[in-house]
């Protein structure tokens, strides 16, 4: 029997009934699982420190084409903001309103439904298919996709091509696919200076004063000029913090918290080296602590790339954008194993929002979009 597209809405449904706040998956990898396994797919579960983990795969030949995604979601905020409960699926004008309905359980219910009847038609006729889930995408990831990728390339298990489900789309469905990110790296600065009386400065250090010529430098920095698939490197400091609260007193140290936004143009070594240079060219006694949160990909345009335009023209007419920007995401993990990997997905206009809603007509196409991804690379 095939699967209808109202399929699609109806699982959706079901899984924003579950309140799978983050880690909390509450099940629905196991209902989902269950489905998969209908269809004759191996499930391996990799539960790790607390998250929720699943790995579904049909077939062992090669190529590996996965469906990667989350099904953990935000915290609602204030229930009491919401015009139905976060919970509830309600649909309302064709919108299913609730959390997670965009960020992503949406894309996860087009991704099932895609595969149930890619699989049940009989269309499947070369190499294998795969479902990656994780419950840890909207909290730290560090139990999440990271895990189940580490898994895979310990037994030479590799993914061909994958498509992230996370909504993508901006004013229309279609409009946006993302085929890398920019990597993201944060750092704390401690300046130390020597604290003392303001009207004794030549028995103190101001570690102010200090700071200021070498945070102006910081922020002047050009790092790269972008390429054509990146914006420019870009530096922020989001934090900076010195003094005692007292007005006659020279603080002893001064702290400082910037993120770099950065293209594959300019490396984290070459970060790092150019801002300890500048600390010691002003003589700064410093301590730095970096966060390495992600490194940037890109998958060149490519089969991968093409079968989605392709997909996404016939279903709407749309010529999708290829692009690299928002946040980090899961595509972090499996791009570097060498997996052509792209994300596309529904409109992100509500995502982390109260009213979080996604157009069922949208999800129904997304479903469509999705299984003509498969027919094109595995019929
Ligand atoms: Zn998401």
């Amino acid at each position: 029997m095939n699967t209808t597209p109202s399929d699609t809405i109806a699982l959706l449904v079901e899984l924003v009934r579950r309140n799978s706040v983050t880690p909390d998956d509450k099940g629905c990898q196991a209902m989902i699982g269950e489905r998969l396994a209908r269809l004759g797919f191996v499930l391996e579960s990799m539960p790790s420190g607390g998250v929720t983990n699943l790995w579904a795969r049909l077939g062992t030949e090669a190529p590996l084409f996965a469906f990667a995604g989350h099904t953990d979601v935000v915290p609602t905020g204030n229930e009491e903001d919401w015009s139905s409960p976060p919970f509830a699926a309600d649909i309302i004008d064709d919108h299913l309103v609730g959390r997670g309905a965009a960020d992503m359980k949406g894309g996860v219910a087009a991704m099932v439904t895609a595969i149930e009847r890619f699989v049940e038609s009989g269309a499947h006729k070369h190499g294998s298919i795969a479902l990656l889930l994780t419950s840890d995408e909207e909290g730290p990831a560090t139990d999440g996709t990271t895990v189940v990728i580490n898994k895979l390339e310990h037994r030479n298990e590799k993914i061909d091509y994958c498509i992230v489900g996370e909504p993508t789309s901006t004013n229309k469905l279609g409009d946006t696919i993302r085929h890398g990110r920019r990597g993201s790296l944060g750092a704390t600065l401690i300046i130390r200076g020597i604290q003392g009386h303001v009207a004794y400065p030549h028995l103190a250090d101001n570690p102010i004063h200090r700071a200021m010529p070498a945070l102006n430098e910081l922020t002047t920095i050009e790092w790269d000029k972008g390429n054509d698939h990146f914006p420019p490197t870009t530096l922020q400091i989001s934090n900076f913090n010195a003094g005692t609260g007292a007005t006659n007193v020279i603080p002893g140290q001064a702290s400082v918290e910037f993120n770099l936004r950065y293209s594959p143009e300019t490396s984290i070594e070459h970060i790092q080296s150019t801002i300890k240079e500048l600390c010691s060219r002003h003589q700064l006694d410093t301590t730095l602590i970096w966060k390495d949160s992600a490194r940037p990909f890109i998958t060149t345009p490519g089969t991968l790339t093409q079968a989605m335009q392709q997909a996404i023209v016939s279903e709407t007419g749309i010529t999708a954008t290829l692009d690299t920007g928002g946040g980090t995401s899961d595509g972090r993990f499996i791009a570097p194993t060498g997996a052509q990997t792209i994300e596309f997905g529904p409109i992100n206009a509500t995502i982390h929002q109260v009213n979080e809603r996604v157009s069922c007509t949208d999800i129904n196409s997304l479903t469509r979009i999705y299984e003509s991804v498969l027919q094109q690379l595995l019929g």
